[in-house]
């Protein structure tokens, strides 16, 4: 058994001590935060997609993106120019985005989207698992996800992966906009729907309670010690790791980082070779009145074109999207929010607007899309992040692999 600390009580953090608690380690978890779950496992899109999870590695997705870059309401939004108040910062994003570049010019699409859809689908099983072995309660439904187009070619372009896709184990579906009609009755108004991708076997589920629920059992069944509030400043120790606090300093066996967008501090302190930026997203959640909850979806939703996705969490709506390379500011802006209020009212328009909460979160991001599970060049020091778009999907999975390799 050893003695071990980790940095983060966000999904990765707070999944990586669970499975390292039940192989009957020690764990400590440090949280700069009074609760787990507050930063970007706060408030995201809600869905547990393995049969959605492909990268975004490839040159049609960088050629919309540079389409939009000047659009300041576009779902992808790159800020071109340099930030000359933060100079550090604006070569870290040019370096990102030429990585970013490289891996989709370097035809790995397929190959990193196949390792990700193995991460996925062993996560989905690995939460399966979870939810009946610890009995949480986290807004969790499986009623799979509906990708719905309006327009013929772009649903004939997402059609033509289904054997590449089913190959890897998972569904891919075709419904007709009738089809649509009788699997989700509250899409019935939206009559340019020409159709949809259907893959039934995806989730949804509340992250932030789920990270609550888990710390609960974490701390009373595996006598894992949460140290909320207490920021980690620095990690010293040539062999055994030393965790500074500003109050106290802790000497462990080993460390495993998954401290969200704020990794990339650490990797920098121990040389590493990775590079984690924050893609800044938006989301909405609606506190739905009767009426509204009657007109409201069951099956989470994925609108393509607009770039959102939608999931219904009991009697609350989440609605997120939006990908911002800018750096690591969280200003809501209102132009932000808009359009994704505007997407309710359009889709669902007997859904009432009124109570929503806004907020937006820093995806911690890699250039090639593909989560850091890696021990450090430092002794006893080890990675579990990185997961960008997919921490949701994938949280139990890389969690469940670097708790393997700290024991094995
Ligand atoms: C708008 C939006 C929509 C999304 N939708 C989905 C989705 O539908 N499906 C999906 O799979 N994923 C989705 N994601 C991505 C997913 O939410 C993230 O990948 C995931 O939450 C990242 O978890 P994390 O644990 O790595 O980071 P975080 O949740 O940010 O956790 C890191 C924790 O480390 C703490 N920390 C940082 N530094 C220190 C320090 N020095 N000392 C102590 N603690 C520290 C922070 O306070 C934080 O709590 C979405 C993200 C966004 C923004």
């Amino acid at each position: 058994m050893s003695k071990i600390a980790v940095i983060g009580a966000g999904v990765t953090g707070i999944n990586a001590a669970y499975f390292l608690a039940k192989k009957g380690h020690q764990v400590t978890i440090f949280e700069n935060e009074k609760y787990a779950g507050m930063a970007t496992s706060f408030s995201n899109g809600a869905q547990i997609s393995a049969c959605n999870s492909e990268t975004w590695t490839n040159l049609e997705i960088v050629s919309r993106g540079l389409k939009s870059m000047f659009k300041s309401d576009a779902p992808l939004y790159i800020r071109p120019f340099p930030d000359f108040s933060d100079l550090s910062g604006t070569f870290s994003k040019y370096m990102w985005l030429s990585e970013f570049f490289f891996t989709s010019l370097s035809g790995n699409h397929k190959k990193n989207s196949e390792k990700i859809f193995s991460m996925a689908l062993k996560s989905r099983e690995l939460y399966l698992k979870i939810i009946e072995e610890e009995n949480l309660e986290f807004d969790f439904l499986q009623k799979g996800i509906l990708q719905f187009f309006e327009s013929e070619s772009d649903l004939e372009k997402a059609y033509l992966k289904k054997g590449w896709i089913e190959s890897m184990g998972v569904e891919w579906d075709r419904l007709s906009f009738e089809e649509i009609i009788e699997l989700e009755p509250a899409l019935a108004n939206n009559k340019s729907i020409v159709g949809g991708i259907y893959t039934k076997s995806d989730a949804t589920g509340d992250i932030h309670k789920y990270c609550v629920e888990l710390g609960k059992v974490l701390e009373t069944k595996y006598s894992v010690i949460f140290k909320y509030g207490q920021p980690v400043q620095d990690i010293l120790g040539q062999d055994r790791p030393i965790v500074v606090t500003s109050n106290y300093e802790h000497t462990f066996d080993k460390v495993v980082i998954s401290a969200g967008v704020t990794t990339e501090q650490f990797k920098k302190k121990f040389g590493d070779n990775f590079r984690i930026y924050p893609a800044k997203g938006y989301s909405i959640t609606i506190d739905m009145d009767e009426e509204s909850q009657k007109a409201a979806p069951f099956v989470s939703l994925k609108d393509e074109s607009n770039k959102l996705v939608c999931s219904r969490l009991g009697s609350r709506l989440r609605v997120a999207g939006t990908v911002e390379l800018d750096g690591y500011n969280k200003d809501i802006r209102e132009n932000r929010v808009k359009p994704l209020l505007k997407w309710v009212n359009n889709i669902f328009p007997k859904i009432s607007t009124e109570n929503f909460l806004p907020w937006t979160g820093l995806r911690p991001m890699t250039p090639n899309m593909l989560p850091v599970v890696q021990a450090s060049k430092r002794r006893n020091i080890y990675y579990n992040s990185g997961h960008g778009i997919l921490g949701w999907t994938l949280g139990t999975s890389t969690a469940k692999s670097i708790s393997d390799l700290i024991s094995d």
